[in-house]
């Protein structure tokens, strides 16, 4: 087995799990040789040209770090993840690729979901405020915006890689962002892999239930019990693919018709007012955790500067409608009360999220090479005598660059 942190030679696994793979191939399938990661990139390739006829989308090996990005919904490429290769996974990967392509097919963009998020963080910060009586009150808004102003703008270029060292506020966006990202990704996943043909929709089920057991098993340990974003991000995914029953979500969010009827733009509103507890909780968590400022330095006027970036206008501000009850900003006490559970959820995630360790240039030009080869099967005489030593099988590979 390689080492995760070294780049990938050779996939040497013998045990694979590929029956539906194994139905498509001609051969006998017994290991992960370059060919067979040439035919598992063509029928990837195969189905992104039945899921989005009309994109244009590249299906590529990881070979650099930067890849990590993992499927990138921005720029229609994806990326075969090497973790579940490693393992011998092999329809599960393509089941993450059916996902993915799905992902490119029905889902915002990754920049849009950000946006949408940085507006409702904003929403939370006008209406968690600092102060007393006798100074007066603040929002953490603005707060934390006279401190060092942070626009959408600003987090693009991060997002971009023309900044690649956010100052603290950045951060503190980006890592808001991160986390109610994850909750609307865990809602999407339930959408868009409903939405799968069953033929396609069979590979994804296959990796659910490769992981659900493992999330079942801790839930059923009480691990996941906290009410917070990640919690109930995972409990809304299981629940409505029916590997559990958790009351909390039944009693919020029962109905998976009202999920797949909607498009993204009319149900991320829902999501956000149903777990507005959640998501604020965890926004003034960071808030916390990042030590972001408790005092306004200057003032100036923020509304004018959130006009600019057309907050009020954007069609991703989706969380006018949403009340956040305004509350006061009180810094927790309370840190490492559950650190068990945390590691509970921390280590089911590592588990259940795709790695993308990258394959060496060898490698994937070995694999590009498939492509370009016509393999010949013949028998020839080679001397004179006839006898069954005589004549030798042999395998003629042509190289055909028109390919
Ligand atoms: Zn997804």
């Amino acid at each position: 087995m390689s080492n995760p942190n070294t780049e990938i030679e050779s996939f040497e696994v013998t045990d694979l799990n590929a029956d539906y793979l194994k139905a498509w191939l001609e051969e006998d399938l017994d290991s992960i040789d370059e060919k067979t990661l040439y035919d598992l990139q063509q029928l990837i390739s195969h189905y992104a040209s039945i899921i989005v006829p009309n994109t244009n989308v590249k299906v590529e090996y990881p070979t650099s770090l930067d890849a990590s990005a993992c499927a990138d919904t921005d720029k229609d490429i994806v990326f075969i993840p090497t973790s579940t290769l490693l393992e011998g996974e092999l329809d599960h990967t393509i089941g993450l690729m059916i996902h993915e392509l799905h992902h490119i097919k029905l889902s915002l963009k990754g920049s849009e979901i950000s946006e949408i998020c940085f507006y409702m963080i904003n929403k939370v910060l006008k209406n968690t405020y600092v102060g007393n009586d006798d100074d007066g009150w603040e929002s953490l808004f603005e707060v934390i915006q006279s401190n060092k102003a942070v626009t959408m703008a600003d987090l693009r270029k991060v997002y971009e890689g023309q900044n690649q060292e956010p100052n603290p506020q950045e951060n503190f966006y980006l890592k808001s962002i991160k986390g109610l990202a994850m909750l609307l990704n865990c809602v999407e996943d339930v959408r868009i892999d409903n939405m799968a043909q069953s033929n396609l929709k069979k590979y994804v089920d296959k990796g659910d239930a490769l992981h659900a057991p493992h999330f079942i098993e801790k839930y059923n340990e009480g691990k996941f019990e906290e009410r917070n974003i990640e919690n109930t991000g995972y409990k809304f995914l299981f629940h409505h693919k029916h590997f559990l029953h958790d009351d909390y979500i039944d009693s919020t969010y029962p109905n998976l018709s009202d999920l797949l009827d909607s498009t993204p733009l009319e149900y991320i509103p829902v999501i956000f007012d149903i777990y507005k507890n959640e998501i604020k909780d965890f926004v003034l968590e960071q808030y916390d955790n990042q030590d972001m400022p408790t005092e306004s330095s200057k003032g100036g006027n923020l509304d004018e500067l959130l006009e600019s970036e057309g907050e009020k206008d954007s069609k991703l501000n989706l969380s006018n409608d949403c009340e956040i009850p305004e509350s006061e900003f009180v810094k927790s006490s309370n840190e490492n009360n559950n650190a068990d559970d945390k590691k509970a959820m921390r280590e089911f995630r590592k588990e259940y999220e795709p790695q993308y360790i990258p394959i060496t240039p060898t490698l994937a030009d070995s694999i590009d090479v498939m492509g370009k080869v016509k393999i010949h099967t013949t028998t020839e005489e080679l001397i004179n005598h006839h006898s069954e030593d005589d004549f030798v099988e042999y395998s003629c590979v042509v190289y055909d660059d028109c390919a």
